[in-house]
């Protein structure tokens, strides 16, 4: 399981490679896996030094806590306080895109560098095949980060995770293209109320039919996650929004029935104007168009019902100001 090369090696998921992933995380070592989200970047939580490897490989920065990944509701309920709210949600929505902030148990074992010393732990129940069957080999919690440096556009496949860390000796599980596409929905239920941190496939009608009421987080809330960073998700060219016509030199992310004239090249995010299928495509659309012979990445209008919430938000940060919140070079330093 030790790779020869300094270079990262992807896997087929044989039970060979399960037990060999897990040895190589019992000792400390990260391997980068599956879930139906994006690829994630996995670590011991509850080992300190392979957490901190977690922050510098990514260029993370501390403040940015990582979600604690398990293999089934039970293993959630031995880290966290589930209250019922956070039990309707798990019943409904795990395993799945969900992760929940929730009170952390006294006895809880998760290093606490992953919640960067908070009360609370984000936690998840990932629906991959791959992802569950390395939780059950492991036997504890993973934390688990998109399989990314810091900022910049997130990983749905392995293919994707080798190009990010090109000269590090990495173990990637391939499980194939992620079929979600953008990073799970975080809801904190640390509070009295509900509030949605970050959009996701699990939409807000869906959390307030089975919870009644969610609420935006708060102007005073600090950013808790690279989600909540003004600048992430980054490509390195421009992104331009809400494009309905081409500027010279520009290639375009198009969704739905959109006129292509003009523009260099085209990435159909979804020819029907399917917002599921845009998401399984959103981060290898603009992985793809990421290129020197274009100037700008247009994208096309998106309806914001559903999952439009979750593709625009990303499509924000990814259109952000760079210069007012660099990625990855945060005030609170990196570890
Ligand atoms: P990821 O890069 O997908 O692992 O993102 C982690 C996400 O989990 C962030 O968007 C945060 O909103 C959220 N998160 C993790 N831990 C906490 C926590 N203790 N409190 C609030 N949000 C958290
Ligand atoms: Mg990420």
């Amino acid at each position: 399981m030790t790779p020869a090369s300094p270079e990262p090696t992807i896997l087929t998921p044989t039970g060979d490679a399960l037990d060999g992933a897990a040895r190589a995380l019992r000792a400390g070592r990260l391997v980068a896996f599956p879930t139906e989200t994006v690829y994630g970047l996995g670590a011991d939580a509850t080992d300190d030094a392979a957490v901190v490897r977690i922050y510098a490989l990514k260029r993370r920065p501390r403040f940015n806590p990582l979600i604690a990944h398990v293999a089934d509701a039970d293993a959630a309920r031995s880290l966290v306080e589930v209250d019922a709210r956070a039990a309707s949600l798990m019943a409904r929505f795990w395993p799945g895109p969900l992760t929940l902030v929730l009170p952390r148990r006294p006895e809880c074992p998760v290093s606490l560098l992953a919640a960067d010393g908070l009360p609370t732990l984000a936690v998840r129940q990932p629906a991959h095949p791959v992802a569950l069957a390395l939780l059950r080999a492991f036997g504890g919690p993973l934390v688990a980060p998109s399989a990314n440096r810091s900022g910049r556009v997130s990983p749905t496949t392995a293919a994707h995770v080798a190009a990010e860390f090109g000269g590090t000796p990495l173990a990637i599980l391939d499980g194939g293209p992620c079929a979600i596409g953008v990073e799970s929905t975080v809801v904190d239920l640390s509070g009295p109320v509900a509030t949605l941190l970050r959009p996701g496939a699990v939409t807000r009608d869906a959390l307030v039919a089975c919870i009644g009421r969610l609420d935006a987080p708060t102007a005073t809330d600090r950013p808790r996650s690279p989600g909540q960073l003004e600048s992430h998700y980054a490509p390195s060219l421009p992104v331009r929004l809400d494009a309905t016509a081409a500027r010279p030199g520009e290639a375009l992310l198009a969704f739905g029935p959109v006129d292509t004239a003009g523009y260099s090249e085209v990435f159909w995010l979804s020819r029907d104007g399917h917002p599921g299928e845009a998401a399984a495509r959103l981060f290898a659309g603009l992985r793809a168009l990421d290129r020197d012979a274009f100037c700008a990445i247009a994208v096309s209008p998106i309806p914001e019902t559903g999952l439009g919430e979750a593709l625009n938000d990303r499509l924000r940060r990814a259109a952000a100001d760079r210069e007012r919140e660099s990625p990855g070079v945060p005030a609170g330093g990196v570890i």
